[in-house]
């Protein structure tokens, strides 16, 4: 029987112990450990890792703290434009979309681009089309709203520059979750608002199978961070070849991966899980809030480095 296992990210990035409040630090510790039990709770009874993935990130999404669903930055223009990705990995099936804006749950809308659609990636108008017709929850922009990324949105425009969404101390970033089940089948699974300031139109890693979410027989992995190093990189899916072509462990892998990429100057971190429920949660930056519960079913949340 394999070893059952969950890890959860919340956004790496600048994130300083002496900018946080012990308010906000609960806030994002229950946050956490509220997708912790949605997830486990899953896993704990003889769920599948599909499932458990996805029921953990619904509930990040769902929590306005964290820079997806409810609670996404803002491009530009003052718009909300999300992207998701799921990837089940014994069956090598993935789902994604890209640059939605009205999904309740992104996460959800990918799940359906992977069991109901003969595509892997969905984008924009279409996918919303697709949305529509599968019937999940749509929200108007209100929804999303939130006062902090407005502002957020304010400053960077006033700055000039299209931000990580981990700059400050507050609004931090993407989601993501992978899980090994009682089978030893693995799953991944992110999802974003993506970049503060953003061009129109811009579709980050998270949605990029093999960039920011990966899942095989050997890994699943879901990325956070500046999203073009992890294209450049293809870091979710560097991980699985390492262990694949080389022979190396989940751990040496990812060393690796964080290593290269340093190396071409991205920013930022990832979770990974192996088919016997190893867990490794690396990252370059400041720090990254995560999560992550193993066999034992004792509850780990962290957030400084
Ligand atoms: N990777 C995401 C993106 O570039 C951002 C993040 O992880 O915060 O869209």
């Amino acid at each position: 029987m394999a070893k059952t296992a969950l890890a959860i990210h919340g956004g790496a990035g600048t994130i300083l112990r002496s900018a946080m409040t012990p308010e906000l630090e609960t806030e994002y510790r229950s946050g956490l450990e509220n997708a912790l039990r949605a997830g486990w709770g899953i896993l704990e009874n003889g769920g599948s890792s599909l499932d458990a993935v996805e029921a953990a990130v619904v509930s990040l999404e769902d929590c306005p703290l964290f820079n997806a669903g409810r609670g996404s930055v803002f491009t530009h223009e003052g718009k909300i434009e999300m992207d998701a990705a799921i990837m089940d990995g014994s069956r090598l099936k993935a789902g994604a979309i890209a640059f939605v804006r009205n999904v309740k749950n992104p996460v959800k809308l990918a799940r359906l681009v992977m069991e109901r659609s003969e595509h892997v990636l969905l984008a924009g108008d279409g996918a919303d089309m697709f949305a529509e017709e599968a019937g999940v929850e749509l929200k108007d922009n209100t929804y999303f709203y939130t006062d902090f990324r407005w502002k957020q949105l304010e400053d960077a425009i006033a700055a000039g520059r299209v931000q990580l969404d981990h700059a400050a101390p507050k609004p931090v970033g993407t989601v993501g979750a992978v899980a090994c089940d009682v089978n030893g089948h693995l799953a991944s699974a992110t999802s974003t608002g993506g970049m503060t300031n953003k061009r129109f139109g811009r579709v980050g890693d998270t949605a990029i199978i093999g960039a920011g979410t990966y899942a095989d027989d050997a890994c699943a992995v879901s990325c956070t961070g500046h999203g073009e190093y992890f294209m450049l990189g293809v870091t979710a899916y560097d991980i699985a070849a390492r262990m694949k072509y080389k022979g190396s462990s989940l751990e040496g892998s990812a060393r690796e991966t964080i290593e290269r990429l340093t190396s071409i100057g991205g920013e930022g971190g990832l979770i990974a899980v192996d088919t016997q429920g190893n867990l490794v949660l690396p990252f370059n930056s400041e720090g990254m809030y995560r999560g992550s519960v193993g066999p034992t079913g004792d509850f780990k949340v962290d957030i400084y480095k």
